[in-house]
């Protein structure tokens, strides 16, 4: 039997229509699960008790287990959840004004092995499937009280696969998950509010364009073929030749992005002639780059390049027109780019952060607050 979380509206109407129940009761099923984030039968008070019965032996019902949460004191929030078979895996929720993201993982572990990342230590154990995708979202809305809205009115706003694992390599599932989320009678997602990050794995990218419509975030590192094959061996079956033709095909619905995550390590891809052969690599595509400054890790081979180093990549990008920031907040820096979450989130309590000098020369207004803030707490 699988979980409720596990369906799609249709295939919910499908089965409760093969049990003998009317359609409608799929709707004020999937309204308690999907609208009003209940999980526990006994609360669902207009369903009957016999139709209950029925469902109980359709769907299993259980709730994510939190193993731990840390809530930080600028409102991140980090959680390890438990599944069923012993696994764990992590969720960030980082709140910032405008917007709430909800940062998830797609897989235990991860097979890709970037050398810069934690999680590509540990080796893949498993897929998550896609209810274990959509129940991180469901038990941190139920945790944060956030089941009163859609859209504006609810915290969590922006979902992003930045957490553990390669996306695109458990892709039917979190096609599947996106979906779920995405269903105008419960949830509601849009496809502005969700993002795939991957780290290159080119042959879904097109269907993600055509089918899906979320946005996209490339992990790119460098630009060209040596070095990213160097740090990221994912380049090797898909060099950056194949990967470009698929994003240069990648259809940017109005007012629309690539993400490009990049994080700059000493001596590897720091330079400034680096800076110059990303935006030669990207010219022409409609592009956004996050420089996310690298936190280095227990037995880590890179060290992050140096504040001058960053600084002059970041004013090479600024002069060269290519929309760029560097993420060096609490949060954003939780948030990282993919692979780096594991590491990151142990640093959440914190209490005063160095930010680089290139955050203090050049980041947003909004940035320097939090920066303030943070190191005033
Ligand atoms: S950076 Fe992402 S794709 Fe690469 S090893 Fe880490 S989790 Fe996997």
């Amino acid at each position: 039997m699988a979980h409720i979380l596990n369906f799609e509206f249709q295939d919910v109407k499908d089965i409760l229509a093969k049990a003998g129940l009317k359609p409608f009761k799929a709707k004020q099923l999937w309204d308690w699960v999907h609208v009003k984030g209940v999980l526990d039968m006994d609360n669902m008070l207009n369903i009957s008790k016999s139709d209950k019965s029925i469902m109980a032996q359709l769907f299993e019902f259980d709730e994510l287990e939190i193993s731990t949460q840390q809530n930080a004191t600028d409102g991140v929030i980090k959680f390890l959840f438990k599944l069923h078979d012993g696994h764990e895996v992590e969720s960030v929720f980082i709140p910032e004004t405008d917007r709430g993201t909800l940062c998830i993982s797609s897989q235990v572990g991860c097979t890709l092995n970037c050398r810069f990342c934690h999680t590509g230590t540990q080796g893949l154990s498993r897929n998550l499937t896609a209810s274990e995708i959509v129940a991180q979202v469901h038990k941190a809305r139920s945790v944060i009280e956030d089941w009163n809205g859609r859209g504006e009115k609810r915290n969590i706003t922006n979902i992003v696969f930045m957490g553990m694992g390669e996306p695109l390599y458990n892709y039917d599932n979190v096609k599947k998950a996106c979906k779920i989320l995405m269903c105008d009678h419960g949830q509601g997602y849009g496809t502005r509010k969700i993002t795939i990050s991957t780290s290159g794995v080119v042959p879904h990218i097109q269907d993600i364009s055509e089918n899906l419509g979320v946005n996209l975030a490339v992990s790119i590192h460098a630009a060209n073929n040596e070095a990213r094959s160097k740090i990221m061996p994912i380049n090797k079956k898909y060099p950056l030749e194949e990967l470009m033709a698929a994003i240069k095909k990648f259809n940017l619905k109005e007012k629309r992005k690539i993400f490009w995550e990049y994080a700059p390590l000493k001596g590897i891809n720091d330079s400034v002639q680096d800076a110059h052969d990303l935006c030669d690599l990207i010219e022409g595509v409609k592009s956004k780059v996050n420089i996310i400054p690298f936190n280095k890790w227990p037995g880590s081979p890179f060290d992050p390049a140096t504040d001058e180093a960053l600084t002059a990549f970041y004013k090479t990008m600024q002069k060269r027109g290519v929309l760029t920031t560097i993420r060096k907040t609490r949060g954003e820096d939780i948030l990282a780019a993919c692979g780096q979450l594991r590491s990151e989130t142990s640093k959440i309590n914190t209490v005063s952060i160095e930010f680089p000098e290139t955050v203090k020369q050049y980041g947003t207004d909004r940035q320097k607050e939090k920066i303030k803030v943070n190191i005033e707490e």
